[in-house]
């Protein structure tokens, strides 16, 4: 902290310019101008730009955008690609098999998209609202008052070398104060843990998990491309006891965006998602749509798949938690945008109506209530058992999906439960290596190629942001019981074990290569380690993810 620290006064901050920052920014202005009242509405965004480290398939469902923005059509929101068909595949090594598409993956009516872009227009409709957006600024620290209630939170210093030191651009950071504070980070949010973890609002039994998203978009020629095909695939390169699979989408003009999830309850260190998807472009069915195109983008990031079960307590004293930081994302149908949208809407009509009450900071239970009688929640009440059933493996999990869509309608009178990822690693020793194919440099690449494609624009010279509770674990316990999986479970070559004749083994941290998926924050074994924001605008600056 410094002395020139500025401090401002707002009565609304949101972490996070995703689509449910964005959207409870939007309503909340929208509700004030219909009384013709302005709140001071503040939105922290860590990425460079709005939309720079927003990554997402994306189908869109637009339900929760038509209920925000009606007439988002006239207004040129960029949503031009209507989902035409779709197609549900079963993969082996060398073939592909139709299975039956189940309902909740049906997307009639729905839009691919870049959530990118989306988020860019959001953000002018929020600013023509009078929004203040400041891309570039991470909250690093949360701000409570004598009696632990979230007053606001901190911006990152910025100029400070490795060593700690201030560089000539030292910019020291603000601190900046509300009435309410909104923490949209998205999956696994930084201060989201914290305030979680402050306020215990997660409940034990049902830890929130994970999978990692690994995204490239290539552009292909014209005569193949097949604008408004949405393909999803289950099976190979995964083996049976591995949750995951392929998507693929034709978006417009000529664009195909295609990922690979894999759930990060995996249970062999050997794997690595990011060489999953490289096979995964090698399957026949795949590789004939990728061969006379390139890749132009490439990116990573988590997503929840706890489901309704891992959703915490969405309040606490002085804010509240909106979007994927909650985790109302819906496993089966891998959507997650309008669930964030809807919850930011109803998290600012909560707000709104706080303010007017009171000065005060109250509790905003009127919050918690108004989600429990949405869409969202009756949503994913009817899914949340088919993710869980996937730890019983690949073919248990698609019987008891079946059962729990056709026959059960999600109305079981019981719910699954879900564990922490990060238990379910076993040892190197009792594992198998999986030996992965060599790049070809067409279809596959290796990833300090792709990372190129990332555009990430990171200074080296700046306190390291991965940090790790203890220096020796890496060797003592992640190398010589797990031989290493953060080497193989990063998408961004950050993790390195490096070993000479004239040292020991030591990991090595290549931070400036990090294009903040939170993997790692998930993953690691002992969680030992502890992702934070780099300096502000620091990170990937994704254009179409
Ligand atoms: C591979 C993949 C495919 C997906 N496909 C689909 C799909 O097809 N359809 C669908 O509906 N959903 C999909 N999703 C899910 C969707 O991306 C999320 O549900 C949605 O983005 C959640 O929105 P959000 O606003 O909560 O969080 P995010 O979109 O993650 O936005 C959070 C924002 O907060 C910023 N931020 C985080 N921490 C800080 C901080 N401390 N300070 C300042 N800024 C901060 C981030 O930079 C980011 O801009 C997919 C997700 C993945 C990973
Ligand atoms: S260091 Fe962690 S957050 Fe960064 S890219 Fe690697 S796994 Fe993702």
């Amino acid at each position: 902290m410094s002395e020139t620290q500025e401090n401002l006064q707002f009565d609304v901050i949101i972490v996070g310019a995703g689509p449910a920052g964005l959207a409870t920014a939007i309503r909340l202005a929208q509700l004030a101008k219909q009384q013709q009242r302005a709140y001071s509405i503040c939105i922290l965004e860590k990425g460079a730009a709005v939309g720079s480290h927003i990554l997402a398939g994306a189908v869109l469902e637009p339900r929760s955008l038509n209920e925000l923005i009606p007439n988002w059509r006239e207004l040129g929101a960029p949503i031009v690609t209507p989902a035409i068909t779709e197609q549900f595949l079963l993969l082996t090594a060398t073939n592909s098999f139709k299975l039956p598409t189940p309902p909740q993956m049906r997307n009639h009516g729905n839009y691919i998209i870049s959530l990118s872009q989306l988020c860019r227009w959001l953000a002018t409709q929020a600013e023509q609202l009078g929004v203040q957006i400041y891309p570039g600024f991470a909250a690093s620290e949360i701000l409570y008052d004598a009696k632990q209630q979230v007053i606001g939170v901190v911006t990152g210093d910025n100029g400070v070398a490795k060593n700690g030191e201030h560089k000539a651009n030292f910019q020291p950071g603000m601190h900046l104060y509300a009435n309410y504070t909104v923490f949209a980070e998205g999956s696994r949010g930084s201060l989201t843990k914290k305030v979680i973890a402050q306020y215990q609002l997660q409940n034990n039994s049902d830890p929130q998990t994970y999978g990692l998203g690994i995204k490239e978009i290539w552009e292909i020629p014209a005569v193949q491309h097949k604008s408004g095909t949405v393909i999803h695939t289950l099976g190979w390169p995964l083996d049976s006891h591995t949750y995951g699979g392929g998507f693929i989408y034709h978006l417009d003009p000529n664009l195909i965006a295609l990922g690979f999830v894999v759930g990060l309850d995996y249970s062999n260190p050997y794997l690595s998602p990011y060489e999953e998807l490289q096979r995964f472009k090698q399957h026949p069915h795949i590789r004939k749509i990728l061969e006379a195109g390139r890749c132009i983008e490439y990116g990573a990031r988590v997503i929840n798949e706890g489901g309704l079960q891992s959703i915490p307590q969405v309040f606490f004293p002085g804010g509240v938690l909106v979007g994927c930081a909650a985790g109302f994302l819906n496993v089966p149908k891998i959507k997650g945008i309008h669930t964030a949208i809807k919850s930011g809407m109803l998290a600012a009509e909560a707000i709104h109506t706080a303010l007017q009450q009171s000065e005060k900071l109250t509790n905003l239970t009127a919050y918690s209530q108004a989600l429990k009688n949405s869409w969202i929640w009756s949503e994913l009440k009817t899914a949340r058992n088919i993710r869980p059933a996937f730890q019983k493996g690949l073919w248990f999990g698609l019987a008891y999906a079946a059962f729990d869509t056709y026959i059960l309608r999600g109305k079981a009178p019981w719910t699954l439960h879900n564990k922490a990822d990060y238990k379910q690693l076993r040892s190197a020793s009792s594992c198998k290596p999986i030996n992965y194919p060599k790049h070809d440099g067409t279809i596959s690449f290796d990833k300090l190629t792709v990372l190129r494609l990332a555009n990430i624009n990171q200074s080296a010279d700046q306190p390291p942001h991965l940090k790790l509770t203890n220096h020796q674990t890496p060797i003592r316990i992640n190398l010589k019981v797990y031989n290493g999986p953060e080497q193989r479970y990063c998408p961004a070559n950050v993790y390195e074990f490096v070993s000479n004749p004239q040292s020991q083994p030591y990991l090595q941290i290549n931070a400036q290569n990090c294009i903040h998926c939170k993997a790692c924050d998930v993953k690691d074994p002992t969680q030992n380690i502890t992702w934070t924001p780099p300096e502000g605008g620091g990170g990937p600056n994704y254009i179409n993810m």
